[in-house]
């Protein structure tokens, strides 16, 4: 059984990007998929780096042709994961981590159910919102966008394998490192 594919969601704001920022900088061997975007790319993000930013058009093709293992309308976006990616890091025995939505999730873990799910929690919902408006980086209809979907992400939330409620950044990305490394050695 293959173990070695894990999934980071949460809510927009709660700080998945800063946490498995800080958790990749001290585990380098876990690679971070790529996912595809409809959506625009924000100031000093690089396409092929953060995302691979494509037209609407482009992603139609790819869902036609069954490109993604999972796509999701997130919020007036399109998100996507090649399958072609995580094939080969998989085929190669690599540790994959996946930063998607809990709608992409939910499907990862239907076609891949050894898949593991970790949901990343704010302290509050304040505290969320805050978050999300201090990063200066949406608008206010996409930002009312974003927490018009954190109750259903939260019910989703229910069926992930771990919660991590990231308070303390330093403290969220030891429990990440206690989830990844205790799985792995289950795996
Ligand atoms: P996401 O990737 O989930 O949308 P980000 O990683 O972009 O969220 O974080 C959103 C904002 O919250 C950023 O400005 C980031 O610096 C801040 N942030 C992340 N984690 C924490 C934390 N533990 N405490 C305070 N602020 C945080
Ligand atoms: P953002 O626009 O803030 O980069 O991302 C918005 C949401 O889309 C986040 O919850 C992020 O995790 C999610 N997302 C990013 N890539 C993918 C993907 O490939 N598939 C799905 N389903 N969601 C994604």
């Amino acid at each position: 059984m293959n173990k070695k594919l894990f999934v980071v969601s949460g809510s927009s704001g709660v700080g998945k990007g800063t946490v498995l920022k800080e958790f990749l900088k001290r585990n380098p061997d876990f690679m971070l998929s790529i996912s595809c975007t409809t959506r625009k790319p924000r100031e000093g993000e690089v396409d092929g780096v953060n995302y691979f930013f494509i037209s609407k058009d482009e992603f139609k093709k790819a869902v036609q042709s069954d490109k993604f293992l999972e796509w999701a309308e997130f919020a007036g976006n399109f998100y996507g994961t090649k399958k072609k990616f995580i094939n080969q890091c998989l085929e190669e025995g690599k540790n994959i981590i996946l930063e998607i939505d809990t709608q992409g999730a939910l499907k990862v873990k239907q076609q891949m159910p050894e898949a593991i799910l970790i949901f990343i929690c704010p302290p509050s919902l304040e505290a969320l919102e805050n978050r999300l408006r201090g990063r200066h980086t949406e608008d206010e209809e996409t930002i009312q966008k974003r927490l018009m979907e954190v109750q259903e992400e939260i019910k989703r939330a229910e069926s992930f394998d771990y919660k991590i409620v990231n308070d303390n950044l330093d403290n969220a990305v030891l429990e990440l490192e206690k989830i990844l490394s205790g799985e792995q050695e289950n795996a």
